[in-house]
């Protein structure tokens, strides 16, 4: 078991903001960091020792990031799974590269939840439109058509309420293969975070429950107002799925409840994820140094909320007058991830707030007329 130790370098493939808070979690800790990606000013690059300005695949790039790194891993998993592979094979890349084909493609990603023994909502794969027509009626209307590639944040999915609304996916199919699954008409959305070191031992952050705003995270509550029983059964299928996957490093299980308590899992990341930024200041560890812990073959700390927390996304349009909110919010933690442009809808940081009521802390985040 390699262990990585301060001192040395931590190469991260992505240089978004997920790679910047494992940059600065890894620097506390006096790692090095090296970044790969495209732009010369990339919220991680900002706080690397080593930037590497190229596309995500250009393997010379990549080769680059090999050599100056003693561990690599990766902030997002739309990289291209055969350049990853053949890194593996000169670098070490704990988390390896078959948990990136896999969550890169809904139909593999789905099988694998199954797989596991975990429970998905009913649907059916469909490799060109003329199938989807024939298979739809195994999941019947309402339904949502997902492209198995590429989609995030709501994207490169179609909601069907019945049957003449078919033609409305035929386009998705442009990009990818499609699976088309059962609306769920969930009480409410959850996420577990599971990280596991390679010493194949796993822990998860305390559940989470998620607002979506426009297919957009929005805030982030915990802990999830569900019952023991349903808390429970998230851990439990994050953990079937981990230990399926033989995972290292981080996954979020992203998961529907349902009006008697029950759980589906609808997706999952293999890396930090937005839900859970509040483990920054409102845990015992945070997602981000518990998945350097992960990668670098230390022993993983297990989470205790110190505090209940809500999270609330900074989108372009709620940066400045966050900013104008800083004199009267000295309670509001406020995170930017050195995004130059504030474009609509564009995530540029987000807002913990840690108090005893939850509720309280929701109607203030109501009352600051930011996020409506
Ligand atoms: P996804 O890209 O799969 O995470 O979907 C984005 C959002 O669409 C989810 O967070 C849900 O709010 C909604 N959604 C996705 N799949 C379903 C479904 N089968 N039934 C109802 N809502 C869904």
């Amino acid at each position: 078991m390699t262990t990585i130790l301060p001192g040395q370098t931590i190469g991260i493939i992505g240089g978004g903001q997920l790679g910047r808070m494992m940059a600065l979690s890894a620097k506390e800790a006096g790692f090095r960091i090296a970044v790969l990606d495209p732009a010369e000013d990339s919220p991680t690059g900002q706080v690397a020792d080593v930037k590497i300005i190229a596309p995500y695949d250009d393997e010379e790039a990549l080769n680059r990031l090999a050599e100056v790194s003693d561990v690599i891993t990766f902030e997002f998993e739309n990289i291209d799974y055969e350049g990853l592979k053949r890194l593996t094979e000169k670098a070490y890349v704990p988390q390896g590269a078959e948990i990136i084909r896999i969550t890169q493609d809904r139909i593999a990603e789905k099988a694998a939840i199954r797989d596991a023994g975990a429970p998905v909502a009913p649907y059916v794969e469909a490799q060109t439109f003329a199938e989807l027509q024939e298979r739809i009626g195994e999941v019947g209307f309402p339904c949502v058509v997902k492209t198995a590639r590429g989609g995030y944040d709501g994207k490169g999915q179609v909601i069907l309420k019945e049957e003449s609304e078919l033609a409305g996916a035929e386009e998705l199919f442009a990009h990818s293969a499609c699976v088309a699954e059962k609306f769920i008409p969930f009480q409410m959305e959850i996420s577990v975070i599971i990280q596991r070191g390679t010493n194949g031992e796993s822990r998860c952050l305390p559940v989470q429950e998620n607002i979506h705003k426009n297919h957009i995270l929005h805030e982030t509550i915990v802990p999830a107002r569900v019952s023991d029983a349903t808390a429970e059964a998230a851990i439990t299928a994050a953990g079937q799925i981990a230990d399926h996957l033989d995972l290292i490093g981080t996954l979020a299980v992203e998961m529907f409840v349902l009006e008697d308590g029950s759980i589906l899992i609808n997706e999952l990341a293999p890396r930090p994820h937005n839900s859970g930024h509040y483990s920054i200041e409102a845990c015992t560890i945070s997602q981000f140094g518990q998945h350097i812990r992960a990668i670098c073959g230390w022993p993983l700390r297990t989470p205790e909320l110190h505090r209940p927390a809500v999270m609330v996304n900074l989108l372009g349009q709620h940066v400045a007058p966050v900013l104008d909110a800083i004199p009267v919010q000295p309670d509001w933690s406020i995170h930017l991830y050195g995004k130059a442009e504030a474009k609509h809808n564009r995530k540029m940081g987000h807002v913990t707030i840690l108090a005893e009521d939850n509720e309280d802390t929701l109607r203030r985040i109501e009352e600051s007329g930011i996020w409506r």
